[in-house]
């Protein structure tokens, strides 16, 4: 399936939300969301009600592009979701928190989640001493995420590190800055993920 390549803050402002898909401009006043608080569009400002289907697209579609998941991608992830124990819409977070891409975005060796999966995709990180070009890789607790030695020098990765303090990393997750590596200590939980997501109504566009 083609990626999107348009606008992205068109995105966040369709779903209403911020959604940081820009890095660093998503922290400054220049932030789309921020400028424009309303839908994109010729009738942005006009739209009125919302059906129910409607909600539950939208919050779909927000998770989605929150994690840059193609939607079979995104599809197969509720799949395997609502086939595990507990919720199926904290299970579908979870093993979306669970992706090395967004492990490398929380760790701090990107400043989005789309620059994080370039990184993975060119090969620029190891699980458990191992090169792994996979986004969707999902790991589990005990595994050891470094950056290879010969891309420690570039600048993006650097400043992206130094630019962590903005974001805090989240518990399950611990990072050695001098090894750079970064350890995962435990299972995230529903928790862990501090954006403004309703997975019940994803959980129900799935069962319609
Ligand atoms: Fe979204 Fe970031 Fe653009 Fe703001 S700057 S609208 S958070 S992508």
């Amino acid at each position: 399936m083609a990626r999107y390549t348009g606008a992205v803050c068109r995105l966040c402002r369709r779903e209403g939300t911020k959604l940081f898909l820009k890095g660093d401009r998503c922290f400054t006043e220049k932030c789309g969301v921020e400028r424009r608080a309303y839908p994109p569009g010729q009738h942005g400002q006009g739209r009125g009600r919302t059906s129910d289907y409607g909600l539950q697209l939208r919050e779909k579609q927000k998770v989605k592009r929150m994690y840059g998941v193609a939607e079979s991608q995104f599809r197969g992830t509720m799949d395997d979701a609502s086939h595990m124990r507990g919720r199926a819409g904290e299970n579908l977070l979870v093993l979306l928190e669970r992706r090395l891409d967004n492990v490398v975005f929380r760790l701090g060796f990107a400043t989005s989640r789309a620059e994080a999966r370039q990184l993975v995709r060119h090969g620029h990180f190891q699980v458990n001493g191992r090169k792994t070009n996979v986004p969707s890789f999902r790991v589990k607790p005990g595994m050891r995420v470094t950056l290879c030695v010969g891309s420690r020098e570039i600048a993006r990765i650097t400043e992206a590190l130094e630019a962590l303090e903005r974001r805090s990393l989240p518990g399950w997750l611990e990072l050695d800055k001098e090894a750079f590596t970064g350890t995962v200590k435990a299972m995230p939980t529903r928790e862990d993920i501090t954006m403004p997501i309703q997975e019940q109504l994803i959980v129900e566009l799935y069962s319609r």
